[in-house]
Order: structure tokens, then sequence, then C-alpha cells
């Protein structure tokens, strides 16, 4: 990766920002294959030309220095011990935390946003620690469950005051249960994503199938009804069509194009550079 220090912070800060490729090579990690394989592909590919501001490093740095303080804070286990299972012609890796032996549980120490919580948004890590618990198994050891220990980065107490159903604490804890039905899924969602990859990585860049609308963290279009003198819209339609439909009996007087946006793409992903689908889409 090309580091750029736009801020002009100390070179401890540049030291403490990791800048390791997250694959080695016939490698996938469990992380890994949660992306889509156009940004997994890319991101490898183009990895030496990467371009990454260490100000825009922060929750990476936040993230690894949780992971070190819990690590030399284990309890009887073990803890940080990485896995490897062969899958196709590649390698399916992950990471734990932290196992609790005698508990047959797994620890994952997460940074998050409160919004993730709000927004009950946790199918990735349901994703991840079961992936975690098909490689332990594969490697002859029990998980019963999976605990996501989640620090919440931006909690706010006087939120927690007013709103019951926001966090009340700066931490949570999201546990995924084990059950041998959700390892047979996740077994064949880890076959699919690998031959996925397999596949992806034999294409030049411009031959690759754009991450799914999940994987880009996509919104739909949007036509809100809006009404003269009011800052806000009546109503937001899924359709143009709808939105000509209700105008009348909801008293609106214009209609509003509101775009879709592929958060991802803008804001979270580094290899957007080399990617076909957003140098089209911001041509
Ligand atoms: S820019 Fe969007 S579509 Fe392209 S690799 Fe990144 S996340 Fe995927």
């Amino acid at each position: 990766m090309i580091i750029k220090n736009s801020m002009d912070l100390p070179q401890a800060f540049i030291n403490a920002v990791s800048l390791e490729k997250h694959n080695a090579e016939g490698e996938f990690s469990a992380t890994t294959l949660l992306k889509g394989a156009c940004e997994t592909i890319l991101t490898d590919r183009h990895f030496d030309e990467i371009e990454v501001d260490v100000a825009d490093c922060v929750w990476q740095i936040w993230g690894t220095a949780v992971h070190l303080i819990f690590e030399k804070a284990g309890i009887e286990g073990f803890t940080e011990e990485k896995f490897s299972v062969p899958v196709s012609n590649s390698k399916v890796t992950g990471r734990v935390d932290l196992y609790d032996l005698e508990n047959e549980t797994v620890y994952d120490w997460k940074t998050a946003s409160t919004w993730k919580v709000q927004f009950n948004d946790f199918s990735d890590w349901d994703k991840q620690g079961l992936i975690y618990a098909w490689l332990m198994k594969q490697n002859g050891l029990k998980v019963k469950e999976i605990k996501f220990v989640a620090l919440l980065k931006d909690h706010s107490k006087s939120k927690a005051r007013k709103d019951f159903e926001y966090p009340q604490k700066p931490v949570v804890v999201h546990t995924v249960k084990v059950t041998e039905e959700a390892l047979k899924e996740i077994e064949a969602f880890i076959n699919l994503k690998v031959r996925q990859f397999e596949v992806a990585e034999t294409l030049v860049d411009e031959k690759l199938t754009p991450c799914t609308k999940e994987e880009r963290w996509a919104t739909d279009d949007k036509w809100a009804i809006m009404k003269a003198g009011r800052k806000t819209a009546l109503k937001v339609c899924e359709s143009e069509e709808q939105a000509k439909e209700l105008m009348g009996s909801l008293g609106g007087t214009s209609i509003e194009y509101r775009k879709g946006e592929s958060k991802k793409c803008e804001d979270y992903c580094n290899c957007k550079a080399f990617c076909p689908f957003y140098n089209n889409c911001h041509k």
C-alpha cells in the first residue's frame, strides 16, 4: 500500500497502522469471505498501488488496540489462534480472538457504532462467527456459541437516558448459537464464496462481476412527495409511479428524486480506484 500522511502525523502513528496484506497467496480469511469477490480480488491484485491516508486509519488503530489489550487479559483457553482448512483449491483461514475451552465458547472483540445495535444489523457477525465454528470443527474443536463483545465507539450517555431503545451501556454482547443446521448452511456459503473467488481470480479487472447490492451496502432510488413550504417529505416512495399516484391525495406539490447510493463503494472501499463498476458510475 502507498501511505499518505495528509495531516503530517508523527511516524509512530504511521507505524501503528497495519499495512499487511489480509490474505496470503491462495488463502481467503473468514472476514474476506463476507466481502464481494470483486473487492477481495481487486484489493489483493492492486495491493501495492492502493493509496491510504493514515488519518483515515483511526478506527483500524482502535480495533488493533482493543485486540492487544484483551489478548493480554486472556482467560483459560487460547488466544489469537489461526485456523486454516483447505476448500477447493484454496484455504479458508480464521483467527480466533479467544476460545474458552471449558464452556466451548469463542469470544470475538469488536469496536462498533451504536447504529449497528440500533438497527440490529448483525448478519455479518453471525456469518463470521459460524465460519470460525466451522473451521474449529474441522480441527476437532467444539463450539457451542460465539460471543461478540462490542465496545461502542460513539455511545452517548445522554441519548441512553432519553431513549430506552438506544444501547444503555457502551458495550454489548451479541451471541451466535451454533447448531448442526447452521454449520451446514455456513459450509454451503463457504464453498460457494471460495468458488466465486477462484473464478474471479482468473478474470481481468474489467470482466469482474461487481459486488452485490448487499456487499456494497446499497440503498435503492427513492421518490419523495414534497409540499411547498415544508422541508421534510410527506412520504418517501419506492417508485416514481407510486409517488405520482399518491401525490394528489396527500396534498403534495412536487416529487423529489433521491438517488440510491453504495455507501461501501463511496466511503469504505480501499480498491475503488481500480473498480470498473465504481469508475463507470463516476464517469
Ligand atoms: S467499489 Fe464497490 S463494487 Fe467496487 S470493489 Fe469496492 S465495494 Fe465492490
